[in-house]
């Protein structure tokens, strides 16, 4: 075609940073033979694009029907610029701005190719509890501040072995400027403690903390937003030494299950609850439970319902793996005395926990922000909420209008809180009942 080149510049705002979204536009514009650039801001994603009018319409054609998973376009703004000859397209360094904000993207569930990767015997991360690419992995959870890069995260301490970096620089790669990626040798490292004694290290942590689980013990796990306390959930006695412990006269407890096929052995499950479990988000589900439904009453008394998620981290894959004699679904309720928050900083949670737990299986990942477990309920096969947390927050409610700047406090029992900023609504994580000291605290850290 002989059209005269020209140039456009387009602004995106968004879930556009931390999912993949740069390298995307990089693969993009690069087949269709466009020169450039891109670079996160502190609002967004910039794109300069210079060639022939139609390839420019097939990009922006393609940008809004080909996004990562994770990514979500809420505006998009595009200026006809003068063109420039360029031998290339690249991607740039972030700038910041002052005064700007930006979504930022939920912790998200691990994605397929990493679960495919962490049981692959040829694979470097071979059993690495803490492999993430850009499709999935903590985000909220970990940033301490924008715009989403790796020095601002709690991952910054760990730094980068030459493998990790390359992958890291390479546009083309699933793990390109993933901020929280790792390796065994370069990232995050498991521990197995008892009475502030190690007795595990690495893999043989989870292997005593399934030995623990397997002789009817109590565990603390540190997860992706906080800490969980496990037990094997077919163990009527061990049920109920953890409602004794934690001071949880007759809530409901949440449970884990391997896998779909162990989940449907106790509940009905609809093709609706089936997406919504396996969804990125991987929230806790409300589920019927069967009429022969074999576990422990103690779970959820006078409940006809059981809250089931499934594995979320790599470490739930690993710690969850089916073997003779091990249990296949685990109470995994919050980390905290009845209506307190979930505890999500480790000497916080030694000096909570320490009455509760027989073992804590540690991480020396920073968790920055407290996320607990959503909890989703389907009624006519829609979602509603019991609680929003992770996977979902900070994700905000995009409105029509721009409002103005406006804080709701939210009720004193199950508290959440809302931000309002021009066309976003953000909802706070779940909070929990103001009433207790610990849980103002978190309010005020929110
Ligand atoms: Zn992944
Ligand atoms: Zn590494």
């Amino acid at each position: 075609m002989n059209s005269v080149p020209t140039g456009i510049k387009i602004s995106v705002s968004g879930i556009v940073q931390g999912v993949g979204f740069r390298p995307f536009v990089y693969a993009t514009a690069t087949r269709l033979q466009l020169t450039g650039s891109v670079w996160n801001s502190s609002k967004g994603v910039e794109i300069e694009l210079f060639g022939h009018q139609h390839q420019l319409d097939q990009f922006l054609t393609d940008l809004k029907t080909q996004l990562p998973i994770l990514a979500r376009i809420d505006h998009i703004e595009t200026n006809t610029i003068p063109h420039q000859e360029l031998s290339g397209f690249s991607i740039k360094d972030s700038q910041a701005e002052e005064g700007q904000f930006l979504p930022v993207s939920p912790d998200m569930s691990i994605c397929s190719d990493c679960l495919q990767e962490l049981f692959d015997t040829k694979n470097r991360r071979y059993r690495y509890p803490f492999i993430n690419c850009t499709n999935c992995g903590p985000r909220f959870s970990i940033i301490k501040n924008i715009p989403y890069d790796r020095p601002l995260t709690t991952m910054a301490k760990f730094k980068l072995c030459p493998s990790c970096q390359a992958e890291y620089d390479n546009p083309l790669d699933r793990r390109f400027h993933a901020q929280p990626v790792a390796c065994a040798d370069c990232g995050p490292r498991m521990q197995f403690i008892v009475q502030g004694e190690i007795i595990g290290k690495f893999e043989g942590a989870i292997t005593t903390a399934r030995q623990f689980i397997e002789d009817g013990k109590i565990i603390a796990i540190k997860g992706l937003g906080g800490y969980h306390l496990a037990c094997d959930a077919s163990n009527e006695e061990v049920v109920q030494k953890l409602r004794e412990r934690k001071k949880r006269s007759d809530r409901p407890f949440a449970l884990m299950g391997f896998d779909l096929e162990t989940i449907r052995k106790f509940c009905e499950v609809n093709d609706a609850e089936t997406a919504i479990l396996q969804s990125p988000q991987h929230p806790i589900v409300l589920l019927p439970k069967k009429d022969d439904c074999s576990l422990p009453e103690a779970l959820a008394p006078t409940q006809n319902h059981l809250g089931f998620m499934l594995p979320y981290t790599p470490l739930h894959y690993l710690l969850l793996e089916s073997d003779e004699g091990f249990p296949e679904v685990l109470v995994m309720t919050s980390g905290n005395l009845s209506d307190e928050p979930i505890a999500y900083e480790d000497e916080d949670a030694r000096i909570r926990l320490s009455e509760i737990a027989d073992g804590f299986l540690v991480h020396n990942r920073p968790i920055h922000m407290r996320v607990d477990d959503s909890v989703v309920r389907l009624v006519e096969q829609k979602p509603y909420f019991l609680r929003r947390s992770r996977g979902y927050a900070p994700d905000p409610i995009v409105l029509n209008n721009e409002i103005p700047q406006m804080l709701a406090c939210g009720a004193e029992l199950k508290n959440t809180f809302c931000l309002s900023r021009g066309h976003y609504a953000f909802l706070s994580h779940h909070i929990g009942d103001l009433e207790n000291y610990e849980t103002l605290s978190s309010f005020e850290n929110g």
